[in-house]
């Protein structure tokens, strides 16, 4: 989910895909989710950093994992894979779909168009481009105080 162009998503543990609320054993939940902040810990590059809560739902514990990708990160890889989630579906990422993320996410790389996160304005180049010893330095800066980002 937060591969998608969507960028975020929750998942919800104990309740399963038709809404039924099964819940987690209240014994195994801080084991469960010790479990699964270590997973997330140690599989996902770049470190993701989700909200993890419990919550009691028609009387049943269930565990909430809420993450959100920066804009700054064109794509999270869990284990040494990029996946998506296309309907119901995960989907592993093709090499030409992170190249594509790549090119259209990552702002020092993209070439346009723009659009400012705070009026909508759409540009077709960076506004400003200026030459420094440590290179380019590209400005994102909208005239209305918002930033330019990749308008995909
Ligand atoms: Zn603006």
């Amino acid at each position: 989910m937060v591969n998608a162009n969507v960028g975020q998503g929750t998942i919800v543990f104990g309740v399963d895909p038709s809404g039924s609320v099964s819940g987690i054993e209240p014994g195994n939940l801080d084991k469960a989710q010790r479990t699964l902040s270590q997973a997330i810990t140690d599989n996902f590059d770049q470190p993701l950093s989700p909200e993890i809560w419990t919550e009691t739902v028609e009387g049943k514990p269930v565990i909430h994992i809420s993450a959100k990708r920066l804009r700054t990160v064109p794509y999270h890889e869990y284990a040494g894979r990029a996946w998506t989630r296309q309907g119901s579906e995960n989907r592993q990422l093709t090499l030409s779909e992170k190249d594509h993320l790549r090119k259209c996410r990552d702002r020092s790389n993209y070439p346009g168009p723009w659009k400012c996160d705070r009026c909508g304005a759409v540009v077709g180049q960076l506004i400003s481009m200026k030459r420094t010893d440590e290179g380019i330095e590209k400005t994102y800066n909208c005239n209305c105080g918002g930033q330019f980002w990749p308008a995909t």
